[in-house]
């Protein structure tokens, strides 16, 4: 039996270009219902070293780093790492280094991309062989925002009406996802982040947006050390979906593949056998798709969802929730491993 809890990934605070002090971003955080929050500011993880990682009231804060090169690109969110890795312009040396020291890396906004100062300024991922990275951030609540706006005008608009954005993954970026894990045959975990400043939006309202939704082995004791280890583990074996909560609350969401007498979580592996079926079940009614190494071979309406397995490959599921008579994106499950 797995524990769910609803996380906010990518935050930042007065420790780097963030508004809020972290006694302003907990306590948002407490007010929006998070149960852990994992702040990444750039390129210092000066919150852990001020003792300011652990429980506020109920919400767990995680201190990780954005590592932010000069060169205007390759963003690299570093968790579980015990002091700040310096960046370097050279992104195969930062996956190396959060490698080195132990550490989760992930792929921040790989399309990257903001209107700053007027001007729109790219933040890319540059190069998909640097280097065996740990994951990967599939949806970027702020890049909804600013990186869709093609100008000052837009970027006004979205901040203003945000539900105008057009919001979800870009699918260049799923493709990728799909595609390395298959060739690399080895785990890249997806995760939402919202990429919150207190900038352009208040934090308790980013908080509502695009989360990462882990399934913990154990409950959270309140034991601040091993809470953490908890959070870090989900996120690790891939046991983690993200769920955009400014379509509807994520929570509740469910897939594993059952072969025979074993039920594989996400992020997990398995050898086909007679009868493996992939289950599905959704929050609420959605658009159900099965996507087998980068192709959807099953979609289909409704709450749950059973899929027979024949292929060897990486399955994953994405469910798209009807908006305003459309089907907009919403949750985006870790792949499983079939042999
Ligand atoms: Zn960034
Ligand atoms: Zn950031």
């Amino acid at each position: 039996m797995t524990h769910e809890y609803r996380g906010v990934i990518h935050v930042h605070s007065t420790f780097s270009d963030g508004r809020g002090d972290i006694d302003q971003i907990m306590l948002e955080a407490n007010h929006a219902d998070v149960d852990f929050l994992i702040l990444t500011d750039h390129n210092t993880i000066e919150a852990k070293l001020r003792g300011y990682e652990g429980w506020h009231d109920c919400c767990l804060l995680v201190v990780g780093e954005e590592i932010t090169p000069k060169t205007k690109a390759d963003h690299y969110l570093a968790l579980d790492i015990p002091c700040a890795i310096d960046p370097s312009d050279d992104p195969a040396k930062n996956i190396a280094a959060v490698r080195k020291a132990g550490g989760i890396g992930i792929i921040a906004h790989p399309t990257g991309g903001a209107v700053v100062k007027g001007e729109y300024l790219e933040y890319p991922w540059t190069d998909w062989d640097a280097g065996p990275f740990d994951g990967i951030e599939i949806w970027n609540h702020t890049y909804d925002i600013t990186g869709k706006a093609k100008n000052i005008f837009e970027l006004i608009f979205y901040v203003l009406f945000p539900k105008a954005a057009k919001a979800g993954p870009i699918q260049d970026v799923l493709d990728t996802w799909d595609r390395y894990s298959l060739s690399q045959s080895r785990r890249i975990i997806g995760i939402g982040g919202t990429d919150s400043h207190g900038l352009l939006s208040r934090y308790s309202d980013d908080f509502k947006t695009v989360c990462t939704y882990i399934l913990a082995k154990e409950a959270f004791n309140y034991d601040a050390a091993h809470d953490i280890a908890l959070v870090y583990e989900a996120l690790r074996a891939g046991r983690c979906f993200v769920g955009a909560d400014k379509v509807a609350k994520a929570s509740g969401f469910k897939c594993e593949v059952v072969c025979g007498d074993n039920a594989v979580q996400m992020g997990g592996r398995a050898c086909l056998s007679r009868g493996a079926c992939l289950n599905v079940h959704a929050p609420e009614p959605g658009l159900i798709r099965i996507i087998h190494n980068s192709d959807v071979i099953l979609e289909e309406k409704g709450v749950d969802l059973e899929a027979a397995l024949e292929s060897p490959g990486v399955y994953r599921v994405e469910v798209k929730r009807r908006v305003y008579g459309r089907y907009v994106p919403w949750i985006y499950g870790n792949h499983f491993f079939l042999a």
